[in-house]
């Protein structure tokens, strides 16, 4: 897999503790702020997702607010997510969080009506 060169990576990552959004500084100068309900409702994994068919909003998806406890650079073109109920599976490509910059506009009840092409 090869990213297109001129792809934004994150340059800075805010996750405060206790806090209830991520936030990304990109390498284009982009901020977003997801909220933590929002990147978990669309946890790519196979375990939320199953193996096939867009991403969409995960029906298991918890409904409060969890905190992310840990967040791992994959290789060059991923970050994954450690929340705190444990659930460590989601790697969530760049691609895939620019992605889902516009959604963090949106009230959640719109945004998870969406989906994505993997
Ligand atoms: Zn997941």
């Amino acid at each position: 897999m090869s990213e297109i060169p001129s792809m934004p990576v994150p340059v800075e990552l805010r996750a405060p503790r206790g806090a209830r959004v991520l936030e990304i500084v990109w390498s284009d100068g982009l901020t977003s702020t997801f909220a933590h309900r929002l990147l978990r409702g669309f946890c790519p994994c196979a375990y939320c997702q199953g193996h096939q068919g867009p991403i969409r909003w995960a029906e298991g998806a918890p409904e409060q607010d969890l905190a992310i406890d840990d967040i791992e650079e994959v290789g060059r073109y991923a970050l994954r997510l450690g929340w705190a109920d444990g659930h460590t599976t989601g790697i969530y490509s760049f691609r895939f969080l620019r992605e889902l910059h516009p959604l963090a506009e949106l009230p959640l009840d719109q945004a998870r009506l969406r989906s994505f092409g993997r």
